[in-house]
């Protein structure tokens, strides 16, 4: 954001307060898989945020017309149960001690979706590094062979609360942070007449991005483990893996494909209508000359908005059990920053499905057929391509014409579908 446009904060106290909250927040991701720490970060955050109305009251007690915008607020606020238990969970901490809370390991296989396979309470002292392998030493799962390799072992420790046990500790304060942060927004907006997304305090709205939902993406980060079955690796976090290109490389592709980038960025539709697919056209030529220019094609997502340009993220699928976590990641990404019109372009293999009694092979590993494959997906409508890569004798490598498919089932689109259907649903009131 340009500096100059910055405005002076008009409750400063307030502000920052909520952002301390904030910070509170970022740290917990280190704090939680220690009991200790956890105890003394929850305590901290509860009482912060709690502190953000008391500091908001006193702050703007003497300003026009803020006692009855706040009366009404107040009584909104007290009908929400949520920040009715954080109330009086603030008291207990302040007058009688730690709330009681039960440290609960989930264990799940991960491939394109999350099959839960069972929850139990944990040792607060066991990590769940040792957890996670642990159990692949003692699991009965029975998994082929073949898939192995590509099965993913999850592990997440989640705090609950005996008072509050309907959702995870720190889910249900991010729930509170978000109403405390639209009170501080309103009040900006409201009574100061001050536009929040440029007072100078503002270190922590996006307007781009889903606040709670980007929160809790990242909180979720530091409770969970996740296991390669086969191999044991320890994956990190994935956002590690996905690089972006620099200016170097940018430049760098510039000279390689050259003048023809010019004539493909003309057939890009800049309407933002009818996103994303008045621009499949253009994806399905950039692949084409893509491949054709380097024999392999680097595969993208591409997010597109109404109102702004598209974004991307690089998916960089080096091997079949990341492939899930690289997915996972940008069904976050989709879902962090509200987007509803994707363009996924691909490499992938296809084969053919068991018969009876037969085994199941996985396709990379049959290398029947292989494909660029082009998907253009919103909540509503999908549209796919795929182009069969060819390969002769000498090695020499050619590409068929797109084609146009029925609309199949993409497991790999799953996650996104579903955040999409529970939109929806919120959208209607029925959730
Ligand atoms: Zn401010």
């Amino acid at each position: 954001m340009d500096e100059t446009t910055k405005l002076k904060c008009p409750m400063p106290d307030t502000h920052n307060r909520l952002n301390q909250a904030f910070s509170l927040f970022e740290n917990i991701l280190e704090d939680y898989q220690d009991i200790l720490r956890f105890t003394s970060a929850l305590n901290n955050l509860i009482q912060n945020l709690r502190n953000v109305t008391f500091v908001l009251q006193k702050e703007l007690a003497h300003t026009d017309g803020f006692f009855d915008w706040y009366s009404k607020k107040q009584t909104e606020m007290q009908d929400d149960d949520v920040l009715k238990w954080l109330i009086k969970a603030r008291n207990y901490v302040v007058k009688e001690g730690d709330l009681k809370k039960k440290s609960i390991a989930r264990v799940r296989l991960k491939n394109h979706f999350d099959q839960d396979l069972l929850e139990m309470e944990l040792d607060p002292s066991f990590s769940t590094e040792k957890i996670a392998k642990d159990f692949c030493k003692q699991s009965t799962l029975k998994i082929q062979k073949n898939l192995e390799e590509q099965t993913i072992i999850e592990i997440e420790r989640i705090w609950i609360i005996d008072e509050y046990p309907q959702a995870e500790i720190i889910d249900v304060l991010i729930y509170c942070l978000g109403v405390i942060t639209n009170l501080v927004y309103l009040c900006h907006e409201e009574i100061l007449n001050t536009n929040f997304l440029i007072c100078e305090n503002n270190l922590y709205i996006d307007p781009l991005k889903d606040l709670m939902v980007t929160l809790h993406n990242k909180i979720r980060k530091g409770r969970i483990t996740r296991i390669n079955y086969k191999t044991r690796e320890i994956y990190g976090d994935i956002s590690e893996i996905i690089n972006r290109p620099d200016t170097k490389t940018l430049k760098e592709a510039q000279k390689r494909y050259g003048d023809k980038q010019k004539y493909l960025l003309s057939l890009m539709d800049k309407s933002n209508k009818n996103i994303p697919f008045n621009n499949i056209s253009y994806h399905i030529e950039m692949a084409k000359h893509l491949f054709n220019t380097d024999g392999y094609l680097v595969p993208m997502a591409f997010l597109y908005f109404p109102d702004r340009i598209p974004m991307h993220i690089t998916l960089g699928l080096d091997d079949p059990a990341k492939k899930y976590l690289i997915f996972e990641k940008l069904s976050e990404t989709v879902e962090e920053t509200g987007c509803e019109a994707i363009i996924v372009v691909t490499e992938s293999w296809m084969g053919t499905m068991p018969k009876k009694n037969e085994e199941y092979i996985p396709a990379y590993i049959q290398k029947k057929k292989e494909f660029i494959w082009i998907i253009g997906a919103t909540p509503d409508k999908k549209e796919e391509y795929k182009m069969e890569i060819l390969r002769d004798k000498n090695g020499k490598i050619k590409l068929n014409k797109e084609e146009k498919l029925s609309s199949e089932r993409n497991y790999s689109l799953d996650r996104i579908y579903k955040n999409w259907e529970i939109k929806k649903k919120l959208k209607k009131g029925l959730l």
